[in-house]
């Protein structure tokens, strides 16, 4: 016997027409690349979405068709985020930060029709135009005043004036919740990307779980500012949890350092926000430099990698600041665990608390996650028995876009390639990446204690652990490290710091300092770029 309730799917549509019935009057703020603030409400942002879902029938976008978006965090990307997933096409929000021909494969890949994009990228557009082969419509993401009369694209469109000559008469059209609503492509640091597709049903059952008191805690009483790029696996989904709650929304566009970061939490009273650990070592390295506080900021998200302890503690006990430390991936649309506490470590000790937050967390409902070991049986929860992580939900892949790979599932599980731990209150840690774990003698050795342990000395920077061959242990760890400006170190004082903190035989071999270590697109250390840079390297005993 079926229930009898209404059969209405979850669409993303509904999120914004919410926004708008429900906190029409709620700001949305921007800093563009114009280079002003700008702003206006949830009922403006329905309302300017509408009328781009007409522009886009006019450029011919047709449902399921693939438009991508190479642009900052703004107001119109998120106009955007509705008026194309809503009308039933579909986005694809590309990382600029990819080479120009690593955009022409994912952009052919997804076979984009129309690419829209912020100023900024114009020198990418400039790379691409001509190369796509599906993409030959591009919209600049600005006025007519603010084009450069020299841009050099053939036929380009600009944004306001598509806006300007459309209708906002518009009805959201209803189909399907397993309808696709947009795709990302994972950074693809092996092979070439593959795109992760999400469904308007897998997009709003996670906008639930990461909206929970439990997950970000997020509500109509929030100033939200999303750090993490609106090109990165939907801002962490965050745009769609900020109009389902009605916070005001916060756009930082092009101004990611931590000057601009600050004027923008203080300027606009943020209370929460979310990113990247690099991002927040330049915010906090900003107000450590200029003896600041913040005013409204009471929680940040830190995910992406893992969040040493050192940062937790200095925006916690220097800024009261509390940090959400929290783990997902492309894959999981993405988030999947967030560390917050339970009752009893409320009444509990500050050194129970701090270890629950080095932690990534309890999963979010929705995701059910478990290790294994090598032959595939479940390890105990108990904090010590590592493996490789396996998740399932319904907001997690069950295939690639277009099958590339295979099928990527274990008996249903989607396996992470992350090892972790899991205690017997049901949080997660992360040890490594499989990739990065270091085999020693028939052991592992997790690479991201020893980097967390360096980073909270106050000379480094940045830390980066990786696996040197050893005649006779196989591998053994080697330090790289990227000091402070200005800052002392050497080798012997670093190798003293893990003294009493790790066992011995953990301790890094030697300590290798470099100018600068390779992030990735995402803000994410590249590992194998310095496993290639010191593949050849001789350890001291080797
Ligand atoms: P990519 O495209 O680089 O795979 P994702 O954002 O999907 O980008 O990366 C997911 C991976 O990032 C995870 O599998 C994990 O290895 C790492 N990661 C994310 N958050 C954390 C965290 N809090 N601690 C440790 N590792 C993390």
């Amino acid at each position: 016997m079926n229930g009898l309730m209404m059969q209405m799917p979850l669409l993303i549509s509904s999120l914004i027409r919410h926004a708008d019935r429900h906190h029409g009057d709620t700001e949305i703020v921007s800093r563009r690349v114009e280079g002003d603030i700008h702003r206006y409400t949830y009922r403006d942002c329905h309302r300017r979405a509408r009328q781009m879902a007409n522009a886009l029938a006019r450029l011919g976008i047709r449902d399921s068709d693939a438009v991508g978006t190479i642009a900052w965090n703004g107001y119109r990307h998120m106009e955007l985020y509705f008026a194309v997933s809503g009308s039933g096409a579909v986005l694809h929000t590309v990382n600029p930060r990819l080479h120009p021909d690593q955009i022409v494969y994912i952009a052919d890949h997804a076979e984009d029709k129309a690419i829209f994009f912020d100023l900024s990228f114009l020198p990418i557009i400039k790379a691409i135009a001509g190369r796509t082969r599906t993409a030959k419509i591009f919209v600049a993401m600005t006025d007519a005043a603010h084009l450069p009369a020299d841009h050099g694209i053939p036929g380009l469109v600009c944004y306001e004036d598509l806006i300007a000559g459309a209708s906002d008469a518009y009805e959201w059209p209803v189909f399907s919740e397993e309808h696709a609503s947009s795709i990302c492509y994972t950074s693809g640091t092996t092979g070439n990307p593959k795109g992760v597709l999400y469904s308007h049903r897998s997009t709003l059952l996670h906008t639930y779980s990461i909206a929970l008191p439990d997950s970000l805690n997020l509500s109509a009483r929030d100033v939200l500012l999303p750090v993490v790029p609106m090109f990165h696996v939907n801002a962490w989904g965050l745009p769609y949890a900020a109009c389902m709650v009605g916070s005001k929304l916060v756009y930082p566009g092009p101004g990611l350092d931590g000057k601009s970061l600050y004027e923008l939490f203080e300027s606009e009273q943020v209370t929460l926000s979310a990113g990247v650990p690099t991002v927040w070592q330049g915010l906090l390295a900003h107000v450590e430099s200029q003896k600041l506080r913040f005013s409204s900021m009471n929680r940040t998200v830190i995910g992406g990698s893992a969040c040493p302890p050192a940062m937790i503690h200095a925006f916690q006990d220097g800024y009261g600041v509390q940090v959400l430390h929290a783990w997902g991936m492309t894959e999981m649309s993405p988030v999947g665990t967030v560390a917050t506490f339970k009752a009893r470590h409320l009444a509990g000790s500050a050194a129970a608390r701090n270890a629950v937050q080095a932690r990534q967390g309890r999963v979010v409902f929705g995701v059910d996650m478990k290790v294994v070991d090598p032959e595939g049986r479940e390890l105990p929860w108990d904090g010590k028995s590592s493996g490789d992580l396996l998740v399932r939900g319904p907001a997690i892949l069950h295939s690639y876009f277009k099958n590339e790979g295979g099928d990527p599932l274990e008996e249903g599980w989607f396996p992470t390639g992350d090892v972790a731990n899991i205690d017997a209150d049901g949080y997660m840690q992360i040890t490594d990446r499989s990739k990065d774990v270091i085999k020693s003698g028939g052991e592992w050795i997790g690479s991201i204690d020893l980097e967390n342990i360096a980073m909270g000395h106050p000379a480094v920077a940045m830390a980066a652990c990786i696996a040197v061959k050893h005649p006779k242990w196989d591998e053994r760890p080697l330090l790289v490290v990227q000091k402070k400006p200005g800052a002392e170190l050497d080798r012997e004082q670093m190798l003293a710091w893990y003294e009493g903190k790790v066992a011995n035989w953990w301790t890094p071999d030697d300590v290798a300092f470099v100018e600068s270590i390779p992030l990735g697109a995402t803000g994410k250390m590249l590992k194998n770029r310095l496993r290639e840079q010191f593949r050849d390297y001789r350890l001291p005993d080797a």
